[in-house]
């Protein structure tokens, strides 16, 4: 038996002969009739490890690659009513030590791959000893157990995610399972998930989209998850191509079965999508054609972008390449998981904007220097007419219950409400909104008129983004906009570099576009001119360092600060 948590009762509904997991690269098939099977299985198992059947709120580490068995042990936990804590096999070994150490857990789950890597961390020296189970062989071995749903609630059953530490050491959140499942139904029905999708998965399992949008909701819906990992983007582009191929071309008359299925849905980082746009214009021609009819919006039902802010020429490239299928883009963190999304009609996923706050999440626009919300329709300064931007604040089911073990930033993040309905949550990103004509339609289906009204669009975040120069505030995201959109920068970051006349000024690290800038040379002077005209004057960078690389971490992101210190150090004296 198991207690009867939402996800178990949407499990149970499923056609059990339908595919709940694919393994990309063996073709190994598990169905939804036996994976609450399964997760008893394991559940008992953490009871026979910690020598007892009440785990009640215990956080439970694991360490399990991309597969079935991480989804049978995530749901395990959660039916142990215990806290489950995905770790990356990707984190060296003082990471994993932070977490185990931090989150004081009962107990460490490891799969058959990385079982040395568990036993390696726990013959360090940690707070708190964990036990050590094993998770030997695969789940899965075909046979339907009959389960029954108890009445049990969920105890403090939950999700304790790190969260990128892009800007500081990662912040432990605690995600109750109704957090979870608030979540989930927010997206099923903003994305509109069905048991005909079959989901692409690339992305790492410690954050929030990988494990929240494509594997904990795709669950609610009954879509099939097919996991690729490590990402690689020309096994990507095979695995989108193989349904569209002959078996002459596929050089392999028994390719396995699954790639018969189209690719529904997929959903991937900006660094992601540029990789698969390169690596696509060195595919032979017969791949290049498949894969485009692929990737198409006739068969690719949905294509998002999230984590960090997707470049348009990133957007409209995928676009071109697809013959019009235009990345969604959706705005979250590890803390309220999406918050914001763009629509599904194509005319309302707008360059640069995230959409609407998601259905079930209320939003609000907090002026940083008066503290005064931006009311709807009060977006410009009623006196010198400027658009005024303000920190996105939220609140709602979805919202995360607390930083564990750190009060002081859990009362930092939140402010209290004057109506009563719970406190808003400071995200710490500054946006605007503003009315986009033809986004928004008011003739959409009821089910989808979350998505009406001004759009908001992400400006940074305030910590590391919005840099005050001179008096102005320059938005990093929107000088990084435009830049992108010359022809000589492939890539960029822009950064508040101190200055003792300015308090701060606006730095560009430029990584150059060797097709329009063959010497490798660009000089501050024809930045300057570049830009001129597509920023105001105070907004264009004062400083210009071209390089070969920018330090991104697994899900895109940029240590601004640390980045900063790095490459401008003669500026800090
Ligand atoms: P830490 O909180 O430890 O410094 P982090 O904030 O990067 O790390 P996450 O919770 O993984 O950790 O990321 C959330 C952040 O990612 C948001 O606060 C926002 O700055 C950024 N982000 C997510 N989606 C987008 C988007 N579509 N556009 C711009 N920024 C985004
Ligand atoms: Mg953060």
């Amino acid at each position: 038996t198991l207690p009867r948590l939402p996800v178990f009762e949407a499990i149970a509904r499923h056609d059990p002969e339908s595919t709940a997991v694919i393994h990309s690269s063996s073709g190994r098939r598990f169905r939804y009739g036996e994976l609450l099977g399964d997760v008893c299985k394991v559940r008992n198992r953490l009871y026979e490890t910690a020598g007892r059947d009440d785990i009640d709120g215990e956080r439970i580490a694991f360490l399990v690659e991309n597969s079935y068995d991480y989804v049978v042990t995530l749901l395990a936990i959660l039916a142990a009513k215990s806290i489950a804590v995905p770790l990356s096999p990707a984190f060296p070994a003082p990471e994993l030590q932070y977490i185990l150490n931090h989150s004081e857990a009962l107990l460490l789950l490891s799969s058959a791959k990385f079982t040395s890597k568990a036993e390696e961390v726990l013959k360090t020296e940690l707070d708190v000893q964990p036990a050590h189970l094993r998770l030997d062989k695969f789940q899965g071995n075909g046979a339907h157990e009959k389960v029954t749903l108890e009445k049990s609630g969920p105890g403090a059953a939950g999700m304790m995610l790190y969260t990128s530490g892009t800007t500081n050491r990662p912040k432990g959140v605690l995600l109750p399972q109704s957090v979870m499942t608030a979540q989930a139904r927010s997206l099923l029905q903003a994305w509109e998930y069905s048991p005909s999708d079959h989901l692409l998965h690339v992305l790492p399992l410690h954050h929030i989209h990988g494990t929240i949008n494509a594997i904990f909701t795709p669950l609610f819906s009954g879509s099939t998850i097919e996991f690729l990992f490590p990402f690689n983007a020309d096994a990507v582009w095979r695995r989108f191509a193989a349904p569209f191929l002959t078996p002459d071309q596929t050089h392999n008359s028994d390719s396995p079965h699954h790639h018969h299925r189209r690719i529904t849905f997929f959903t991937a980082v900006p660094t992601i999508y540029s990789r698969l746009l390169t690596a696509h214009k060195a595919l032979p021609p017969d791949m290049q054609s498949a894969t485009r009819t692929a990737v198409s919006p006739a068969n690719l039902r949905l294509a998002i972008s999230g984590s960090a802010a997707l470049p348009t020429p990133i957007k409209r490239a995928w676009a071109d390449l697809s013959g019009g299928n235009v990345l969604l883009e959706r705005f979250g963190m590890t803390e309220v998981g999406m918050a914001l999304s763009c629509g599904l009609d194509v005319a309302d996923r707008v360059d640069g904007s995230v959409g609407w706050p998601l259905p079930g999440v209320e939003a609000r626009l907090v002026d940083v220097d008066t503290h005064q919300v931006i009311e709807p329709g009060r977006e410009r300064d009623p006196v010198t007419g400027r658009e005024r931007a303000g920190e996105i604040q939220l609140r709602g089911p979805s919202i995360f219950a607390q930083y564990w073990r750190n009060p002081e930033a859990t009362a930092r993040e939140f402010v209290d409400s004057k109506d009563g309905r719970g406190q808003w949550f400071k995200t710490g990103d500054v946006a605007v909104r503003r009315p986009v004509e033809g986004a928004g339609r008011s003739d959409l289906p009821s089910q989808r008129d979350w998505a009406r009204g001004d759009l908001y669009f992400i400006l940074g975040r305030r910590s590391a983004d919005i840099i005050k120069s001179g008096g102005e505030k320059v938005s990093a995201l929107e000088v990084e906009r435009e830049m992108l959109a010359l022809p000589e920068v492939a890539e960029v970051a822009v950064l508040a570099v101190p200055s003792g006349k300015w308090g701060q000024k606006v730095g560009a690290v430029v990584i150059l576009d060797r097709e329009h800038v063959p010497d490798g040379k660009w000089s501050p002077l024809e930045m300057r001119r570049a830009l001129k005209g597509r920023l105001a004057s105070y907004k264009i960078p004062q400083v210009l360092r071209v390089v070969d690389h920018i330090p991104r971490n697994a899900m895109g992101k940029i240590n601004k600060k640390m980045l900063v210190k790095e490459i401008f150090v003669d500026e800090f004296s």
